[in-house]
């Protein structure tokens, strides 16, 4: 390069508006009609996983969305059909994502549509993403999409069924027997296991059948329990029942389930993915009230790490648990509670208990939100309400907990300092956010507004769509700016709040990088980028 091209090439890059692509890159159009890069199918492929399509985009519809997704995802696995399904296994297994069900989705399509050694990888990889039965009926419902019961498909459910010990596998069969137009029978019928076991055996018959036949086997005591409790006709029956079986509440006759002594008995053994889906019913049946046995017994189970990791409890479920069961009404239903202020706390400090511990990298840090219109569309993991803009300020809370140097704003086409804190709760925060007025995009004003005011950051962080249209520079340019006049050599994190395909982040600057917002193991990596 010489002093002609240096300057000139800069002179241009500076003068160009989000409108136009920067010279001599290879930037496409975004949904706003300016111009942004395009994330590698990499990427695109962890975002899907993690935020899923539910719900589209401002700009997107939800169908359109989950065709790019998907066409994305085809496209990876023509280039590299065992990096898909190792990246599918780790994201699942590790609880990275708020629902696994994207996950099975690029699975059933790894199965079914890779080639032999994808295939063969991602069957193999059945039991570590499909955990349980409805993950199971997902995936066949997903692998018919992409053709017929081939003998690969038919081995693979055989060895799901076969590779449970009997008593796990009784609870999975006794709990999810039907899900999007598979039952579990339709399944064992035309998998057509040779069973492991005879307890398998007889379990696989009563599947098909209906019937408990042989001898009393202990394996299947809950098969035994679930049956008697069809027929039980007193509360004390149920509860025993319950209690000295731990049957699951899938198992408890509906009639029962307005009992507060039922789900008295039910709660010890519930599962915590359980106790967060049902903490309004248990307030409204008068279990969970102030001062309560249930209560402690709630907040001792919500603050236990290793408890919420064993589950794979992802910050997205505690948000949404907290969200609704602290408005006391019910977010599909008309049922209404009043909350238990401990219970609250506990869901708030669970939150910061789900991600991954990260020692604090002591870097001046910007969190900057993007409050513009485009972010307060659609919603992240098709939770009901939480739009994009929500979900960062809930996800920069978590760098803010661990990180003592930072500072919060929020940007549209201004950029204004918001007076947040992780020692806030985590609803009031969500409520300041959500009220910031609406306005167009510009991605590069954290930068911009830095220089002016003479902050000095080392690491802006950028919660956002990357939809960046209203600057009369690209946040690229910004950055490179900030970077010669401070003297700071300061970098940029895009966190993408979307699942779609762009970004802000220029791939040939090695201080620039993108991450997936409300991926669990996102601030280990934005703290290790951070630090190098
Ligand atoms: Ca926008």
């Amino acid at each position: 390069m010489t002093i002609f091209t240096k300057y000139f090439t800069k002179l241009t890059a500076d003068q160009t508006p989000q409108s136009q692509p920067l010279p001599g890159t290879s930037q496409v159009p975004n949904s706003a009609g300016a111009y942004a890069w395009k994330v590698d199918d990499w990427m695109r492929l962890d975002r899907f996983l993690v935020l899923g399509t539910e719900g589209g985009t401002y700009y997107t519809s939800e169908k359109e969305l989950t065709l790019a997704n998907a066409a994305a995802l085809k496209r990876a696995l023509e280039a590299d059909g065992l990096r898909v399904v190792q990246r599918v296994a780790d994201v699942s297994d590790a609880g990275r994502a708020p629902k696994n069900d994207p996950a099975i989705f690029a699975l059933a399509m790894a199965a079914k549509l890779g080639d032999d050694a994808t295939r063969k990888a991602a069957y193999a990889a059945l039991p570590t993403v499909c955990r349980t039965g409805t993950h199971l009926l997902h995936f066949v419902a997903y692998a018919k999409l992409f053709g017929g019961w081939g003998r690969g498909l038919r081995t693979a459910v055989a060895r799901w069924f076969n590779g449970k010990p009997a008593k796990d596998l009784a609870y999975q069969l006794v709990k999810y027997q039907q899900r999007d137009g598979w039952s579990t029978r339709d399944l064992l019928r035309l998998a057509h296991p040779r069973a492991a076991s005879p307890s398998h055996d007889r379990l696989f018959h009563w599947v098909v059948k209906g019937a408990l036949e042989g001898e009393v086997d202990p394996a299947l005591a809950l098969i035994a329990a679930y049956e008697q409790a069809k027929s039980a006709t007193t509360i004390d029956e149920i509860v025993t029942l319950i209690r000295d079986a731990r049957l699951p509440r899938e198992a408890v006759p509906t009639q029962w389930l307005r009992e507060t002594a039922v789900w008295d008995a039910l709660l010890p053994a519930m599962p915590v993915t359980a106790i967060l889906r049902n903490l309004g019913t248990m307030s409204k049946i008068g279990l969970l009230t102030t001062g309560s046995a249930a209560a402690d017994f709630v907040a001792r189970k919500l603050g236990d790490e290793p408890t919420l990791r064993g589950a794979r409890i992802h910050p997205i479920a505690v948000l949404a648990a907290l969200t609704t069961y602290r408005s006391g009404r019910g977010a599909k239903s008309d049922a209404t509670w009043t909350p238990v202020g401990k219970v609250i706390d506990a869901l708030d400090a669970a939150f910061y208990q789900t991600f991954r511990a990260i020692e604090p990298t002591g870097k001046r840090t910007m969190l900057a939100l993007d409050v513009s219109g485009s972010m307060s569309g659609g919603q992240v993991a098709g939770v009901p309400g939480l739009t994009p803009r929500v979900a960062s300020a809930a996800m920069a809370l978590i760098t803010a907990a661990t990180e003592a140097n930072h500072g919060f704003v929020g940007f549209s086409t201004q950029l204004i300092e918001l007076a947040i804190s992780p020692r806030q709760r985590l609803d009031d925060v969500i409520t300041t956010v959500s009220g910031l007025p609406f306005a167009g995009t510009d991605c590069a004003l954290p930068m911009t507004w830095a220089l002016a005011q003479r902050r000095d950051i080392d690491v802006f962080v950028v919660y956002t769509d990357s939809e960046t249209w209203a600057g009369s520079t690209h946040p690229s340019i910004a950055l490179r700016k900030y970077r010669e006049k401070t003297g700071i050599a300061a970098k940029l994190i895009v966190v993408g709040m979307t699942s779609n395909g762009f970004t802000i982040a220029d791939p040939d600057d090695a201080g620039m990088l993108d991450v997936v917002g409300f991926d669990t193991a996102a601030p280990a990596v934005m703290a290790d980028f951070s630090r190098a």
